[in-house]
């Protein structure tokens, strides 16, 4: 229940709002590395630091899996797509992205966007 109410949020956010790209997320093929924190942090900010990354991957323990959210601040520099090596990330246009969420592959959803403020 908690993870359907999590869904509709995320599909509100995402409606109420205009983006120039929408990050899809694979869960299947993402290690964890992090390695996407440390090159937007790199890009953005002149550090490897992770906490000050756009690109946040977080871990879902109860279902063991791991999922993408992007900080409202990024600008779609696609620096951290490039430095995924499993293929996990992609930006694709706003209507692709409205394709892939109406398929419902299991473990490919778009990332929500979210102000860390
Ligand atoms: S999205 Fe790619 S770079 Fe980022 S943690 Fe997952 S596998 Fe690593
Ligand atoms: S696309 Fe966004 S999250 Fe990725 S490196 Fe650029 S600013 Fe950071």
């Amino acid at each position: 229940m908690k993870s359907r109410l999590n869904e509709v949020e995320r599909r509100e956010q995402m409606e109420n709002t205009s983006f120039e790209k929408v990050l899809i997320f694979h869960a299947d093929r993402c290690t964890g590395c992090k390695v996407c924190e440390m090159a937007c942090s790199m890009a953005k900010q002149s550090t490897y630091n992770p906490k000050k990354s756009y690109i946040k991957i977080l871990k879902n323990q109860e279902m063991d899996v791991n999922i993408a959210a992007l900080d409202m601040k990024c600008d779609f520099c696609n620096e951290c797509v490039e430095w995924c090596t499993s293929g996990a990330i992609r930006f694709v246009s706003v209507g692709e992205a409205a394709i892939i969420r109406k398929e419902n592959q299991l473990g490919i959803f778009p990332a929500p966007m979210l102000s860390y403020a």
